[in-house]
């Protein structure tokens, strides 16, 4: 396994079809007044942000204060990951990439959206649009830059493309200063983004939560 190659591709799901239902769907049943757009928008946005990640977020938290946990997440984390009842991961392989400080990874998927469902929920539009898909393998610390997160060149970067048979996930590094937070208190601090690598986990003391 190693960071981008251009292998594995054959098998990419092909969404875009099944976003073309939808969106058929969604204009039927808006147009027959059936559903509220801004509701669903405001379902779409939970699963994103909210309810989505947080899986992933207590799944980084477990492995920041519990070292075997983290041993297990990174030798086969699609085991790990079942073993705290997040049992979707079935059928698909998960990796988690380490963060640490000489190496930062992020993840995409070049042809499509392939995405960790089982524990980052939704992937956010970007994820999904040409140019991150196309520019952050080209260019990731430009890339990563108009994320807001700028890398120093002695940190290498790592870019890693998913497939429909292998999921990433990043662990991000665990912010200084947490030592006395509780477990709960730290999966808040974990974000989408950061496991995804395109920021590092929130750090309590800038007030950025
Ligand atoms: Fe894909």
């Amino acid at each position: 396994m190693s960071p981008h190659s251009d292998s594995g591709h054959d098998d990419h799901s092909h969404l875009s079809d099944t976003e073309l239902r939808v969106r058929s769907l969604e204009s039927l049943l808006t147009d027959k007044g059936l559903v509220n757009p801004a509701a669903l928008d405001a379902i779409v946005d939970r699963y994103e942000n909210k309810i989505g990640p947080r899986n992933g977020s207590r799944v980084v938290a477990r492995a920041w204060v519990d070292p075997d946990f983290k041993q297990r997440l990174l030798e086969n984390a699609s085991a790990a990951i079942d073993s705290l009842g997040y049992t979707s991961t079935q059928g698909v392989d998960m990796l988690v990439l380490e963060n640490t400080p000489t190496v930062h990874n992020v993840t995409v998927c070049t042809l499509c959206s392939c995405y960790p469902w089982a524990v980052l929920g939704l992937p956010p539009a970007w994820y999904k649009s040409f140019p991150f898909r196309s520019r952050v393998v080209k260019d990731p610390r430009g890339v990563l830059q108009e994320f807001g997160l700028k890398l120093g060149t002695d940190i290498e970067v790592r870019v890693w493309d998913s497939t429909a048979e292998l999921r990433y996930i990043v662990l991000p590094e665990r912010p200084a200063g947490t030592e006395g937070m509780s477990e709960e208190a730290l999966a808040d601090l974990v974000t989408r983004n950061s496991m995804i690598g395109t920021e590092k986990a929130a750090n309590p003391k800038a007030g950025k939560l």
